[in-house]
């Protein structure tokens, strides 16, 4: 088999580029190590940044996200129990998130990629990108117990945190810059109405949480944990008290108790790797860089990745000019940064951390109050809540 680009996974990263290319005509094969029910049944990211709604409906996938997705205009921040709103559409000028979950912006792509006819094989063993550093490239992988291989111009590494891209970089040239949290999120799904209309992340005493939705009757809550902490401990009942405790009397009133149908513990992370070009692979989301859930940035994160790849890619296609190509990591390396640090930055206000002083927790306190008061500082939150411009 040939193809002009070999994509690595179909997430939300190598779907979108699949969707992008195809748009300009430029014919692409994704590999993918799971099937489809597997990939739309992971429960990950809800709020989707300006960029990604504009993305969505550019290509022609808005609709479902209309009917459905709800437009938050503001967001709220919680210290000890006491609320406070930053009117984010306010602040940027005409900006808005939507909560609409990586679920459903997975449904709708791969929908409108059967239609479209864009080639994807699922359940493809061991696959191994080739050759990346070399002018023919191929990617090999078992089907059915047999070798296959797919030859190509380029290959686009969207295979998560976990994937084989990465492994293909030299360690003479791979740099990665990592922090890894001393703490994860327990989360629950459960088909309640939401506590409020828009999401509350709380600073507690005894930890972060945050009150999240998927849609008007269905609530996402979290809890900041321990990271070995054993889910057996957490029946609904306690994790409903220890939730409502955090959030505070105002927002425990409105709390809608039921039982969850997901409960899960996600470690936190922020790791970056550079660079996201070698040779004929690019890596994009997951694949090369990590951001802790607060401030949801990972899926949005991937998506402005393969917005700078695709584009790359065209101009090469259609001008020969190989200048985006070449600036690619560069470029994508540029947003991803300021998009750690908001990711860490809000982390570290909004977290209990288990070498706290009492002074520690003070400066936190101060700084969130700072925020209720300024608009200069929540104007800051609001643009890189939305996201910040694709340059
Ligand atoms: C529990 C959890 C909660 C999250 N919550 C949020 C949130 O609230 N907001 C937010 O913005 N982000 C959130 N994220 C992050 C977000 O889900 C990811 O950033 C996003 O999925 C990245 O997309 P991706 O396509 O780069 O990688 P992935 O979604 O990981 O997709 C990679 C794909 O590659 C496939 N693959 C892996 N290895 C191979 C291989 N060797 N061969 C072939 N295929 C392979 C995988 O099966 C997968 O389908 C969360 C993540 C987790 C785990």
């Amino acid at each position: 088999m040939r193809t002009k680009i070999a994509i690595i996974g179909a997430g939300p990263a190598g779907l979108m580029l699949a969707h992008l290319l195809q748009r300009e005509g430029i014919d692409a094969v994704i590999l993918e190590s799971r099937d489809r029910d597997y990939i739309e049944g992971r429960v990950r990211a809800g709020v989707l940044e300006q960029t990604t709604v504009n993305l969505l409906e550019r290509l022609g996938l808005g609709g479902r996200m209309g009917r459905e997705g709800l437009i938050h205009t503001g967001t709220k921040l919680a210290i000890d129990g006491e609320i406070f709103r930053i009117d984010i559409q306010e602040l940027t000028g005409g900006s808005t998130v939507m909560v609409y979950g990586q679920q459903e912006v997975m449904r709708d792509l791969f929908d409108d990629a059967a239609e479209r006819g864009i080639k994807i094989i699922f359940n493809a063993a061991e696959v191994r990108p080739r050759e990346v550093a070399g002018s023919r490239p191929y990617v090999t992988w078992r089907e059915n117990g047999t070798e296959r291989r797919l030859d190509c111009d380029f290959i686009a590494g969207c295979d998560g945190f976990h994937g084989v891209s990465r492994g293909c970089i030299p360690k003479t040239v791979l740099k990665t810059f990592e922090r890894v949290y001393p703490f994860g999120w327990l989360g629950i799904l459960a088909d309640v109405p939401p506590a409020n209309h828009e999401l509350i992340y709380a600073n507690h005493e005894r930890g972060f949480a945050l009150a999240s939705m998927r849609s008007a009757t269905r609530s996402r809550y979290y809890i900041q944990c321990a990271v070995d902490e054993n889910l057996a401990d957490w029946p609904d009942e306690r994790f409903w008290d220890e939730v409502a405790r955090r959030l505070g009397p105002e927002t425990a009133a409105h709390v809608v108790r039921g039982p969850s149908f997901e409960k899960s513990i996600a470690p936190l992370r922020s790791s970056v790797t550079e660079p996201m070009r070698h040779g004929k692979l690019f890596l994009a989301g997951d694949a090369a860089h990590i951001v802790p859930p607060t401030g949801a940035k990972g899926l949005n994160l991937a998506v402005a990745d393969v917005i700078f790849l695709a584009e790359a890619l065209t101009d090469f296609y259609q001008s020969g000019s190989a200048s985006g190509i070449d600036h690619y990591s560069a470029r994508a390396l540029a947003r991803v940064w300021k998009a750690e640090r908001f990711s860490w930055w809000f982390t570290s206000i909004t977290h209990r951390f288990p070498e706290m002083d009492g002074f520690a927790r003070k400066m936190q306190v101060a700084e969130l109050n700072y925020m209720r008061g300024s608009r200069a500082a929540q104007t800051m939150l609001a643009e890189n809540y939305v996201g910040l411009p694709l340059q």
